[in-house]
């Protein structure tokens, strides 16, 4: 039961945070992983260090989420490498602060084409590997914000990551008759790079509004992301799947110290 043996898995945004913790959890699994970002250092560290944790093959792939024909190449190369593409993970996000008095419509498109358009681009370029996979699977890394709460400085985030719920759910239904699930995983405040640059105040904060009473790991949502990537979770499709220490479940502060 729940083997990703021999899976091929495409993880995007995964030199680092999220993304890092998927990789590390699928090659720990024993599956082939391929990690897809911007910087060429970045991945040259992250396929070493990934390399160590399982025998599986690790492959990095330069790649602009926001730029169609950059992860058309991405998708190409990854199947080339392992023979397939079984598992995406669309996971390469950005979060930038901007309040609504302050957003320029450059704010607002850097969002939305890095979280939202990235998103699309990259499960339309591993098509048709997906749908050879005859399993394929596709896991979305959206987030309690927007979806189902909300923080000043991240409307246009939120609304970009409400977004990629509204994607998941037409396509899970469209991807159904070819044998591909698409999930998406909500994640509360996982312990980040890019989160960690919100700094001791934001963290702290955020702690203290956790039933858990701590910030999750980036492994805690490669947990989740890895069985919705086995044969096992086949019939679950287009279903949204909140990873938060019970983040969203208080109804007051009052509730956290009752
Ligand atoms: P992070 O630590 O800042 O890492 C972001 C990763 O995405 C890096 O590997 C980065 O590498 C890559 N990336 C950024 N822009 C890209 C682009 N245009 N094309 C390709 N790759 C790109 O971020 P994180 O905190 O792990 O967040 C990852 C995902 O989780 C995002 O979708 C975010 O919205 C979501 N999320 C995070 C949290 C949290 O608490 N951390 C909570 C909810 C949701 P390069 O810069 O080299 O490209």
């Amino acid at each position: 039961m729940f083997t990703l043996n021999n899976k091929n898995v495409l993880v995007t945004g995964a030199t680092k945070g999220i993304g890092y913790g998927i990789a590390a959890v699928f090659a720990s699994a024993g599956a082939n992983v391929a990690i897809a970002a911007r910087s060429r250092a970045d991945l040259d560290s992250a396929v070493a260090a990934l390399d160590a944790l399982g025998p599986g093959l690790v492959r990095g792939i330069s790649v602009d989420v926001s730029d169609p024909q950059s992860t058309q190449q991405m998708a190409e190369t990854a199947a080339d490498a392992f023979g397939g593409i079984d598992v995406l993970c669309a996971n390469a996000g950005i979060f930038p602060e901007a309040k609504l008095d302050a957003m320029t419509p450059a704010d607002l498109a850097q969002v939305l084409d890095v979280n939202v358009k990235g998103t699309v681009y990259c499960v339309q370029a591993c098509l048709d590997a997906l749908t050879r996979s005859g399993a394929g699977r596709v896991v979305i890394t959206s987030s309690i914000t927007g979806p189902i709460t909300g923080f000043p400085g991240w409307s246009h985030y939120g609304a970009s990551k409400a977004a990629q719920l509204g994607f998941m759910r037409t396509a899970a239904i469209e991807l159904a008759a070819r044998r591909i699930t698409v999930n998406a995983i909500l994640p509360g405040n996982i312990l980040t790079e890019g989160l960690a640059d919100m700094g001791e105040d934001y963290l702290a904060g955020m702690a203290r509004s956790i039933p858990a009473g701590t910030l999750g790991t980036p492994e805690d949502i490669g947990h989740l992301a890895a069985f919705l990537a086995t044969d096992e979770a086949r019939y679950i499709t287009g279903q949204s799947i909140a990873v938060d220490g019970g983040q969203i479940l208080p109804e007051s502060l009052d509730a956290l110290t009752g």
